[in-house]
């Protein structure tokens, strides 16, 4: 049984791009219902709590530095079986990989630079939400 809600974030090259809405009228198109947006930032210790999981990888400091380096937009969507479409929607980590139509083959530069981020697991999705949304459960 898989649960309806995932965790995104759009990142500082998206939002610096000026992606944002066509992001999430992307998001919306394919089914998916907001149930939570929130324009914030992270701080380093933020991104780092956030990509702890890749702590021992040789890209983290960039990473943390990229996740950091401007505003992000961070939501909560609704759609049944919500954390495997949304990972097709967004496509591959490396743009290059993605396939045509997802996000991050519109919208990504790099493998790093890669515009989204969405949940990959209802677990994850639960831990990731509540990172950014107090009292998720509230609704
Ligand atoms: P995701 O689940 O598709 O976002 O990919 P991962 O969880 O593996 O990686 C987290 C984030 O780290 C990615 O979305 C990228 O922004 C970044 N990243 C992943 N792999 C690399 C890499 O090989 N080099 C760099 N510079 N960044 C990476």
């Amino acid at each position: 049984m898989t649960g309806n809600t995932t965790f995104t974030m759009i990142k500082p090259d998206a939002f610096e791009a000026g992606n944002t809405g066509l992001i999430l009228n992307k998001i919306i198109e394919n089914g998916f219902k907001i149930k939570a947006l929130r324009l914030t930032y992270l701080r380093k210790d933020n991104a780092e709590a956030f990509y702890a999981v890749h702590k021992d990888r040789p890209f983290f400091n960039s990473l943390v530095e990229f996740m950091s380096s401007g505003p992000i937009v961070a939501a909560i969507l609704e759609k049944e079986n919500a954390v495997e479409d949304f990972r097709k929607l967004i496509g591959a980590t490396n743009p290059a990989d993605a396939a045509d139509g997802t996000i991050r083959k519109l919208f990504a530069a790099s493998i790093q630079y890669n515009a989204v981020h969405g949940s990959d697991s209802d677990e994850n999705a639960m831990i990731e939400a509540n990172f950014f949304f107090n009292q998720f459960d509230r609704h």
